[in-house]
């Protein structure tokens, strides 16, 4: 499945081509991720239903999880738990009280608001510009900062393709990072 085409443009203009949206066969979700290393060549045969080793593939990390619709199935109770609708909070199943991260968003303008409102917290945006175009020494530190950062999170994610998960391993998870 493919998002609108007006939605992916926009996301990958704001986005200075970092980000893109793409469709979880496995979790049938859309997953907005991000840019952040050269593709790989994984050693093993890659499905299309394995979301982590298309990412390391391609070289993205996950960003946001963004359920289709706005109810899914409680996942201790099976229950349907309606989910929260264009903010990003959590949902509580009315039925046994678990509670859940997933949320339903439009791909509207509204969430590329949302995406853009990412930036003063996570500063990548900004530093990844500083880098390519010019830097003072203060920009550059910055950006060879935030280069630490992803590759720490590509390291996380080789850990895992290869058999060897961290203890405390949260990149993969169900909430704006
Ligand atoms: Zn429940």
């Amino acid at each position: 499945m493919e998002a609108p085409e007006g939605f992916r443009r926009a996301l990958e203009a704001q986005s200075l081509g970092k980000l893109r949206i793409r469709w979880s066969k496995a979790l049938s979700e859309w997953q907005i991720e991000e840019r952040v290393a050269k593709p790989q060549t994984p050693t093993k045969f890659v499905s299309e239903f394995d979301d982590r080793t298309i990412r390391f593939r391609d070289g993205f990390a996950l960003l946001l999880r963004i359920r289709p619709g706005d109810r899914m199935p409680c996942k201790r109770c099976k229950r349907t738990v309606k989910l929260a609708v264009g903010e990003f909070r959590e949902s509580t199943c009315g039925v046994c009280g678990e509670r859940t991260k997933a949320v339903y968003f439009p791909l509207s303008d509204m969430l590329l608001e949302y995406i853009r409102g990412l930036d003063p917290q996570r500063g990548g945006y900004a530093r990844l510009q500083a880098d390519l175009n010019y830097a003072d020494g203060h920009e550059k530190r910055e950006a060879a900062k935030f280069r630490d950062e992803i590759q720490h999170g590509v390291r996380e994610e080789f850990h895992y393709l290869t058999g060897a998960p961290r203890v405390g391993y949260t990149k993969d998870v169900t909430w704006p990072l």
